[in-house]
């Protein structure tokens, strides 16, 4: 079995707070962290950690795709799957950064996205679901990305606005979608940088007052 033999090792290393974007694709997309230093972090680098990213997403909640993986999905399986899966993740991270640039995509990230969905339907079946939404077995490796484009697409023919933003804080590059009533949110995560950005103009109020 590909994901429960490898579970110990790799689900520890992620925790709800890396999933906070509000959809699959911009979770996905933030495990590349881009740094002011112009370098990027990959947080998934090989397919033991996606392995363990893909399980974890699976039991949080969400309105994107629920689905659950065959037996028939074993390490042999998904050997070779890894250099798409890299090559969609760089797309959705070209494509919803620029978005919250508010710059037009580049199209060949976007044709990539598409084609990706389009081919991750070879490797899923549907599934008579309990709630609402859809349900999917993953039985084979294209499938492994289904839910993730299945949810980047979603959310490219949502043209009423433009939802997707970069947090505000200087040192975080992370995406996220805006579900806001007023449209007004600027931090990924109020816990961490929203209050990191608070104690800072504190901590600098208290300088000022300190001169006077
Ligand atoms: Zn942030």
């Amino acid at each position: 079995m590909f994901l429960t033999v490898r579970k110990k090792i790799v689900m520890d290393a992620w925790e709800t707070d890396d999933f906070i974007g509000g959809k699959l694709c911009l979770d996905f997309a933030n495990t590349l962290e881009l740094f002011d230093d112009g370098k990027i972090k990959d947080k998934i680098p090989n397919i033991d950690r996606f392995a363990g990213w893909l399980e974890f997403a699976q039991n949080l909640e969400s309105d994107d795709v629920r689905w659950s993986l065959s037996p028939k999905i074993t390490e042999k399986t998904v050997a070779g799957a890894f250099p798409d899966i890299q090559r969609f993740r760089k797309s959705l991270y070209e494509v919803f950064h620029a978005q919250a640039d508010c710059q037009t995509p580049p199209q060949s990230a976007l044709s990539e996205i598409y084609a990706s969905l389009a081919r991750s339907t070879l490797g899923v079946e549907p599934m008579a679901s309990n709630g609402p939404g859809e349900e999917v077995i993953i039985t084979g490796a294209e499938g492994l990305v289904y839910p993730i484009a299945r949810s980047a697409v979603e959310l490219l023919l949502n043209d009423s606005y433009c939802p997707v933003k970069e947090c505000d804080a200087d040192d975080c590059h992370w995406v996220f979608l805006d579900s806001c009533k007023s449209k007004r949110r600027r931090w990924c995560d109020m816990k961490t940088c929203g209050n990191r950005a608070k104690a800072r103009r504190h901590y600098q109020g208290q300088k000022e007052c300190r001169q006077c």
